[in-house]
């Protein structure tokens, strides 16, 4: 790790350290993307703390260490097309762009469009494009997707997303209501849906 910056060191150390950062080019990723461009200006003394940071509309940035985990368990290709619900600030679509080929990233609050979208472009990303939109309904224009990444707590898998999901495709979502989800990952195969829980998180709702 090179980064320069002494806080992004110790951050990614402990991520590894605490078996959330994994495989080398998910770690060579986290040291890349600057996350203080993704967090208010008022918080970017606090950009390399390992939990959520308020942004627009009542919304969050996930915590470090969710990204790492959501990254990791995406099992992310360079051949890959994702498709994210909530964009948020932007930060997860920028990790995810230095490992895949394409991401669609939907985001239903206009504000939170812009921001992302700045923000991204802040950081020179230029292989996401950021659409608004309600994602419970997937975004079928770009179909179908290696992988899909629900960012937003939701109370159940929307047909939609399994059907824009291509065959041995990953989905991965939090899945459950109020303060508490599980988050679930699901290969879509032949014989059927394969779901995996990984364990108990908190994120923002899912709005319509
Ligand atoms: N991935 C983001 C964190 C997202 S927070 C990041 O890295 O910063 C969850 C986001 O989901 C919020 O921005 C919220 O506005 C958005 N969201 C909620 N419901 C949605 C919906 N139906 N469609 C698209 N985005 C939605």
């Amino acid at each position: 790790m090179t980064s320069g910056n002494p806080e992004k060191e110790r951050l990614i150390k402990n991520l590894m350290d605490q078996g959330y950062l994994r495989t080398k080019k998910v770690i060579s990723v986290f040291g890349k993307i600057p996350r203080e461009e993704f967090v208010m200006e008022s918080d970017r003394a606090f950009a390399y703390a390992d939990y959520p940071l308020s942004i627009l509309s009542g919304q969050t940035i996930s915590a470090p260490h969710m990204v790492a985990i959501m990254t990791e368990l995406l099992e992310p290709e360079t051949k890959d097309k994702v498709l994210e619900i909530g964009a948020g600030s932007g930060y997860q679509a920028a990790i995810l762009s230095k490992l895949v080929k394409k991401i669609y990233s939907i985001e239903v609050d206009p504000e939170l469009v812009s921001f992302a979208r700045s923000n991204l472009s802040k950081a020179s990303v230029k292989n996401v494009e950021v659409i608004m939109g309600d994602g419970s309904k997937g975004y079928e224009k770009a179909k179908p997707y290696d992988k899909i990444l629900v960012t937003c707590a939701t109370p159940e898998i929307f047909d939609s997303w399994i059907s824009q999901l291509k065959m041995n495709g990953i989905l991965l979502a939090p899945v459950g209501g109020g303060f508490y989800q599980e988050l679930m990952k699901i290969r879509k195969t032949k014989k059927g849906l394969e779901k995996k829980n990984h364990g108990g998180c908190a994120f923002v709702p899912l709005r319509t």
